[in-house]
């Protein structure tokens, strides 16, 4: 059974009835994921305008919190209230009494570490990059403050809601994309949370932060195969990898066990990123899906995955013989094993095969009980290539699928999946 994705603005400005109705033509839908604070993204990403949205063609997101919490500016960390928040405009709870006698379950979807976060402690739980420089609206999974914000939010969130079953998504370090590509927010967190915890593990911080400077400075120069190589042999930057690791899968399973300490029902899934990528962002399948019943990640080929892989290029690399020396490096590090140059990807993405790949390899560093969402891309793209998305994830180790998302989907894309759910064409 299938799930598909939500944002605030589709219940506000479209209203559950017409929702409904799509859904129900997607044929096996069982979960919906209504999204409850919001990133900093453009709806839709990055072009285009809301295909049914009566209000607004387009909608920045602001990073916000969209559900009515109490104020937690006393303990020194919260989010951001959406201004628009009040009862009677209260995405949660209409998409709750919307749903009282459909047959869909309702699992809202939260942005844990990366928002419009604010309060007197903020400064104190900021992920830091290794020269010392703040990555703004992230939160450091090893800072004092992010769990106890996040265990009121949730305990909170279930007294007004009743809720207990949450998507989590953002449990990692920023990658290289945002408002613009920075690579600078891969090489974190030397907070002074973080610099502490390492000392304790007996890790040699300052020889972390030079193998970093170093590897940092080979790409400058442009040396790519060679940075692979320095950070793949490197004692220090591994160390580090899985320093990052641990980090998420302990913030991950704290939170868990703090909130079941108050109700035992809550149950916590996972957004994740594909592993092709997931390792070096700080997540590591084996240890988060101990703690997990379902995750859900993004294998979409043409996007390379979700990462913004054509943004990181045109960082490092300007003339097309060092963007193709870039790209075969990228692939050497992220253990993509795909013939093709830089000009194809950016013509046509990796081959279709990368979705059933992808989903395998999920499959195999995941605990065997965890439940395993493919994304599907679901805007952006043609009838035919979302059909042959779909197909690859039914092909491949993955449970289900996760339609990403219901605003951003043009209504040609709902009439594809019901004439191939009805017709098994398009
Ligand atoms: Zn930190």
């Amino acid at each position: 059974m299938s799930g598909i994705q939500l944002h605030p603005h589709d219940i506000i400005d479209e209203g559950m009835p017409q929702i409904i109705a799509y859904i129900h033509k997607l044929k096996d839908v069982k979960y919906v994921f209504p999204e409850v604070n919001t990133i900093f993204e453009r709806n839709p990403y990055p072009v285009g305008k809301l295909p049914r949205n009566p209000v607004r063609d387009v909608v920045f997101g602001t990073g916000t919190m969209h559900a009515i919490l109490p104020s937690y500016e006393a303990s020194g960390l919260d989010q951001r209230r959406e201004p628009t928040l009040s009862a009677e405009r209260d995405p949660l709870m209409i998409i709750k009494e919307a749903m009282q006698d459909e047959p869909f379950e309702v699992i809202p979807w939260l942005n844990i570490l990366n928002g419009h976060f604010e309060g007197a402690l903020l400064a104190n739980n900021l992920v830091t990059d290794v020269y010392g420089q703040v990555i703004p609206h992230w939160l450091c999974p090893n800072a004092p403050d992010v769990i106890d914000f996040w265990e009121k939010a949730f305990v909170d969130l279930y007294r007004r809601y009743g809720f207990t079953s949450y998507m989590i998504d953002r449990i990692r370090y920023p990658d290289w994309a945002g408002e613009e590509v920075n690579p600078r927010g891969l090489l974190t967190c030397f907070c002074s949370h973080c610099q502490e915890k390492m000392a304790r593990q007996h890790l040699d911080v300052n020889a972390i932060k030079e193998a970093l400077q170093t590897w940092s400075m080979k790409l400058k120069e442009k040396q790519f195969d060679d940075a692979v190589s320095h950070a793949e042999q490197n004692a220090h930057i591994q160390a580090w990898i899985s320093f990052r690791q641990e980090s998420v899968s302990g913030f991950v399973g704290r939170l868990i066990e703090r909130v079941r300490k108050v109700n035992d029902a809550f149950t916590i899934w996972l957004d994740l990123w594909p592993p092709a990528y997931s390792w070096m962002l700080g997540q590591d399948y084996a240890g988060l899906t101990k703690l997990s019943p379902a995750l859900k990640h993004f294998p979409y080929h043409k996007l390379g995955g979700g990462a913004d892989v054509q943004g990181l290029i045109g960082y490092l690399a300007d003339t097309e013989q060092e963007q193709e020396e870039a790209f075969s490096a990228f692939k050497r590090f992220f253990h993509l094993p795909y013939d093709l140059s830089y000009k194809t990807f950016q013509e046509e993405g990796f081959p279709i095969r990368f979705v059933a790949d992808q989903n395998n390899i999920v499959r195999a560093q995941s605990d065997p009980n965890t439940r395993i969402f493919s994304g599907i891309q679901m805007w952006n793209l043609s009838p035919s290539n979302l059909i042959e998305a779909v197909k690859a994830g039914e092909n491949s180790a993955a449970d289900e699928l996760l339609y990403y998302c219901y605003g951003w989907a043009a209504d040609e894309l709902f009439d594809a999946i019901q004439s191939y759910r009805e017709k098994g064409t398009n």
